[in-house]
């Protein structure tokens, strides 16, 4: 693996520089928050110990994405987006999240084309935090706040300067002009250790000896919390009829909401909020862990920070785990 130094002044040359191939999509102010925003100008760019409100799981998966329009004379014309970007600055929780995206999008029975082009013609640019912020509990899924090799190239803060590890050809493509230092002396890469925030229990067992009512009672299914998620993929198709043509959208969905499974027969197999909070629970800690090897959850702290009412995805869990022992 090889490592280069970028003293900080090179980095919004770099950028500025790059901004004639690509869409750099960084952290940015807005308000009082920081998001991840196409920007116009590198001086947009924020790179501090702040965590950003929202994921960038929206650049790679759009809340609203145009799929196909259905014209008038039947011909189907496929929305293509071709647009080269760089995201950047992104943390290792949102790193791994991606990486978990990836596997369900593009490596199931299913690949969604949309999902995976965008993918090909993105750049990861990783960037550490150095503190846990509140809400936060990466350690305890076995994540690296410093670290990730989830990405294209990982920058680490170091004083007036930045390392960058470079971990795939496009990295090499952006940082590769760089001086090159001795990886020993180069900071920790550990991708993470073990993760002590699992479920580790069947599904019958946690259908039938978790009192979900109890433990669903305050949420209100308003659905923040899977939309702010950057692991949350559930989607559903709409068909639009604008002047005269039949668009197709691809728009994100929230188990949440009382009819998200709801069967064109009226039947809904989860028809109460308990049974709801369940399917959020175990999707995350079971059901994508039996598909694709991942837990669905990065203690990135955002459901937590985000809920109206208080819920607490940390605490459910270590209460679930607790109470099957
Ligand atoms: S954000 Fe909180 S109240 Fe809203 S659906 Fe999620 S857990 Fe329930
Ligand atoms: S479930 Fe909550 S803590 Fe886990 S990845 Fe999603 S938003 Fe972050």
């Amino acid at each position: 693996m090889k490592h280069v130094v970028v003293p900080k002044d090179s980095i919004k040359d770099l950028l500025e520089s790059l901004m004639t191939d690509y869409k750099i999509v960084a952290p940015v102010r807005e308000g009082q928050t920081l998001v991840y925003k196409a920007v116009n100008q590198v001086d947009e760019v924020i790179l501090n110990d702040e965590a950003a409100y929202k994921s960038p799981k929206e650049f790679l998966f759009p809340q609203t994405e145009q799929m196909m329009v259905f014209s008038k004379d039947g011909d189907i014309r496929i929305t293509e987006d071709d647009t080269k970007t760089i995201l950047f600055g992104v943390r290792s929780c949102d790193l791994e999240a991606l990486k978990i995206m990836t596997a369900v999008f593009t490596q199931g029975k299913f690949i969604d084309t949309y999902f995976e082009k965008k993918l090909k013609n993105t750049v990861l640019i990783g960037f550490g935090c150095q503190s846990e912020k509140k809400g936060c509990f990466c350690g305890d899924r076995g994540l690296n706040k410093g670290y990730s090799e989830a990405c294209d190239a990982f920058l680490t803060d170091n004083g007036d300067q930045y390392i960058v590890q470079i971990i795939t050809e496009k990295g090499e493509l952006l940082f590769g002009g760089f001086a090159q230092i001795d990886s020993q002396k180069a900071v920790s890469c550990e991708s993470g250790g073990q993760a002590l925030l699992e479920i580790n229990s069947d599904e019958s067992t946690l259908f039938n000896n978790v009192d979900w009512g109890r433990i669903s009672e305050k949420c209100m299914g308003c659905g923040t919390c899977t939309y702010i998620c950057p692991t949350c993929h559930c989607f559903v198709f709409k068909d639009v009829v604008e002047k005269g043509e039949a668009i197709r959208y691809k728009c994100w969905d929230s188990c949440m909401y009382p009819k998200f499974t709801m069967h064109a027969s009226g039947h809904n197999p989860r028809a109460s909020k308990k049974e709801r909070y369940r399917q959020r629970i175990l999707h995350k800690y079971l059901y994508v862990k039996q598909n694709f090897g991942y837990t669905a959850c990065t203690g990135c702290g955002r459901c937590i920070r985000s809920c109206p009412v208080g819920m607490n995805i940390k605490s459910v869990v270590t209460e679930i785990m607790e109470g099957l022992k």
